[in-house]
């Protein structure tokens, strides 16, 4: 007879206690109770402790501080919420097992064990989940019956884009099957035993911290949040254990399907708990269930096309053509044309063919896109051609970086011995080109070039374009346009969240300008891009407008009043999470820091990108902290009400390289300042405040001439 699911979610809980128990017991032998415990490159904490008992656990002793209380979580009475209790009873025991894991060595996983993952991973998945790239996520619990149906499995997810987690058997299966794993490519092999699930857990709540600005301790916005705005589902292969089945129920709790081949001691929950005998049907049944639906575009070329790829690296072993605009003259370039000068879907080649080089060549190439329709504009053409990079990248065995004339394309031998040639760019451009751009593009043709003295010409000829195209965005700037946009995209992970578009502000993420956001609004009336109008100043030196606040507090439903677009100090922008960089006060230099995502060390403000993350997400106004886009910095209206980009006292190195050229322009524009980068210090120079301060002083950076800030 089969044994009542609650009898297995409490007999499972319990097993994972004990487990847990025992663990720590060893740990705190061996380490002692005052051993500190930190989860890297996170600020929160052990975040299930800190989600379901708003307990911030910073050491062994503590984490047995917190053992009876997850025992009480645990307790066996035959009631629904008893039984999803016990769910996150068995997550909060799985984390404590990790975490001893944790405390014994900072890494304690090797390849191909990912372990637990970073804020940064949080954030990074935010904007594909708001945009639908990522359309939800699947932990799949192994081993599948046979390593060819693991990988079809997993392979059948990756091709639909969506995230997949593996967790025991299966990932040794994807080893022999040779699957390329990794965040980057979106499978990533948690661990090898059933509690490493913690990880997921706490990769999920982090994420409704980050971007929903729900409240740790409170149980029933987690279990809103992740219902409404996570769309995940698990697959576990028969035979499912006790203690898998009491994560199961945790995971049912939060509003994520479990589909399963176990039939011998498992019942069907509707909509809950699904028993699908054939594992060929799982991702079907499974998508069903949570009701995801994939959009599929058909390009006709010998390769798979799918987000999943975008992270894909082709290593020089593994590559047939590198087209490297660093050495040799290669373009990409977009023009707006007249409907009668161009043919639709014509794509053409001049030049030689892929295949008239020798394996592993660097080659020359360029490709124009030539675009037509009675709704072009030409502020639409650089929108557009940024798109290159992410369409290219979507193919198998293309890899594309760069953009303009400094572009570089690598075509795997793979993709190569499967048919791939030049023109398939074209088709790649052509169909996705005319799909998301419907209500703009009608025509579109492609010219690939690959002949090395044509193309320096075509070359000089673009880069007059890419001139022309930069001067006009120079020129525009937020007192030169009449009105601004909003972007409310992220709200699907971020419900309160806004950001308002400028010519010199563009949004967080980094991927919304004040084209980008105007181009959306023309393509979609309707869509997240709304227009702002700037006609009631309400104070020019802080950028408050009367309108500007009204479509603020409509779009975020009446949870924001008033936004400034140029202070950091007094009521400034809401942060969703996807920041490329944030920025935040530092008083004793009366400046700010500002980290980018990728930077993983220690700033001045003795806290990480993750710790300074943890305080400026979720769409509420955190004074003193702000995220921003990278190309923020350089605006003659970062900080303008405290006094501008002089403000900026620290930042990492290989952010400074980058910004360099344009804030230096700027710093000599509003300061006369030469060589401003200079003035500032990175990781090399310091990251303690004091000798910060020496350095300033040093450099005579302009801060020191500053009104203070507070
Ligand atoms: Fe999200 Fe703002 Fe970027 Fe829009 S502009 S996608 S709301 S971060
Ligand atoms: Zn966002």
């Amino acid at each position: 007879m089969k044994r009542l699911l609650f009898d297995r979610v409490f007999e499972g809980a319990g097993e994972m206690y004990r487990i847990a128990e025992e663990n720590l017991k060893q740990a705190v032998a061996e380490l002692g109770g005052s051993a500190p415990l930190v989860m890297p490159n996170s600020a929160y904490f052990l975040a299930n402790h800190y989600t379901y008992l708003a307990k911030k656990i910073t050491t062994l002793g503590e984490l047995e501080d917190s053992l009876p209380e997850i025992r009480a979580w645990i307790l066996r009475e035959q009631r629904l919420e008893n039984a999803f209790k016990a769910g996150f009873g068995a997550f909060l025991a799985a984390e404590v097992i990790e975490a001893c894991k944790y405390a014994r060595s900072g890494e304690p996983y090797e390849q191909p064990f990912h372990g637990h993952l970073s804020d940064a991973e949080v954030r990074e998945l935010g904007v594909p989940l708001v945009t639908g790239d990522l359309p939800g996520f699947v932990v799949i619990i192994g081993p599948a019956p046979s390593d060819r149906e693991a990988a079809e499995l997993i392979k059948g997810y990756q091709s639909r884009a969506i995230f997949v987690f593996l967790i025991g058997g299966i990932i040794d299966q994807a080893v022999r099957m040779n699957i390329g794993m990794g965040f980057p490519v979106r499978i990533v092999p948690v661990g090898p035993d059933i509690w490493s699930v913690t990880h997921i857990i706490s990769f999920v709540n982090r994420a409704a911290m980050i971007f929903g600005n729900v409240q740790p301790g409170d149980r029933e916005e987690f279990d809103h949040y992740t219902f409404h705005r996570i769309r995940a589902f698990v697959n576990a292969f028969s035979p499912v254990a006790d203690i898998v089945v009491a994560c199961g129920g945790g995971a049912i709790a939060m509003g994520f399907p479990v589909i399963t081949n176990d039939t011998t001691d498992t019942w069907p929950v509707p909509k809950s708990l699904i028993i699908q005998e054939d594992t060929a049907s799982f991702i079907e049944t499974s998508l069903e269930a949570r009701d995801i639906k994939i959009k599929v575009t058909n390009i006709n070329i010998p390769a798979a096309f799918s987000t999943a790829f975008e992270g894909e690296i082709i290593r020089r072993n593994d590559m047939q053509i590198d087209i490297d605009g660093s050495r040799l003259d290669c373009f990409e370039w977009v023009r707006g044309r007249e409907p009668g000068d161009i043919t639709d879907h014509a794509i053409e080649l001049v030049g030689p063919d892929i295949d008239a080089f020798e394996a592993g060549s660097r080659v020359a190439l360029g490709v124009i896109v030539d675009v037509a329709g009675k709704n072009m504009h030409s502020d639409f053409e650089s929108v557009f051609e940024r798109k290159i990079h992410h369409f290219l990248n979507c193919i198998e065995g293309v890899m594309h970086t760069g953009q303009r004339d400094m572009i570089r394309i690598r075509v795997s031998r793979a993709a190569f011995e499967a048919g791939f040639r030049a023109k398939h760019f074209g088709e790649t451009l052509y169909a996705k080109m005319k799909d998301e751009y419907s209500s703009v593009i009608d025509k579109c043709q492609v010219t690939i070039y690959t002949i090395p003295e044509q193309l320096k010409t075509l070359r000089a000829g673009a880069n007059t374009a890419y001139e022309a195209r930069d001067a006009r965005l120079l020129s525009l700037t937020d007192e030169s346009v009449g009105v601004f946009y909003n972007c409310i995209l992220c709200q699907s992970f971020s419900p309160a969240h806004v950001c308002v578009v400028t010519p010199e502000r563009l949004g967080l993420c980094g991927a919304v300008s004040w084209l980008d956001a105007k181009a959306t609004n023309e393509l979609d009336p309707n869509g997240p891009c709304q227009v702002v109008t700037k006609e009631r100043i309400i104070d020019e030196r802080l950028g408050i407008w009367e309108d500007v606040n009204e479509a603020v507090s409509q779009a975020s439903h009446g949870s924001l009043q008033q936004v400034t677009l140029y202070s950091i100090m007094q009521d400034p922008m809401t942060s969703c999470g996807c920041f490329e960089c944030i920025c935040g006060i530092e008083p004793m230099t009366n400046g700010v820091v500002i980290v980018n995502r990728e930077h993983t060390g220690m700033t001045p403000l003795g806290m990480t990108f993750s710790e300074m993350a943890s305080m400026t997400g979720g769409g509420v106004q955190t004074p003193g902290f702000m995220g921003h886009g990278k190309q923020f910095i350089s605006s003659r209206k970062f900080m303008k009400a405290e006094g501008g980009p002089a403000r900026i006292v620290w930042m990492p190195r290989a952010l400074k390289d980058l910004v360099a050229k344009k804030l230096n322009h700027s710093a000599k524009e509003l300061y006369g300042v030469d060589d401003f980068t200079a003035m500032i210090a990175d990781e090399t120079v310091t990251e303690e405040v004091e000798t910060l301060a020496v350095f300033l002083t040093e450099r005579g950076h302009p801060v020191l001439n500053l009104e203070p800030l507070m």
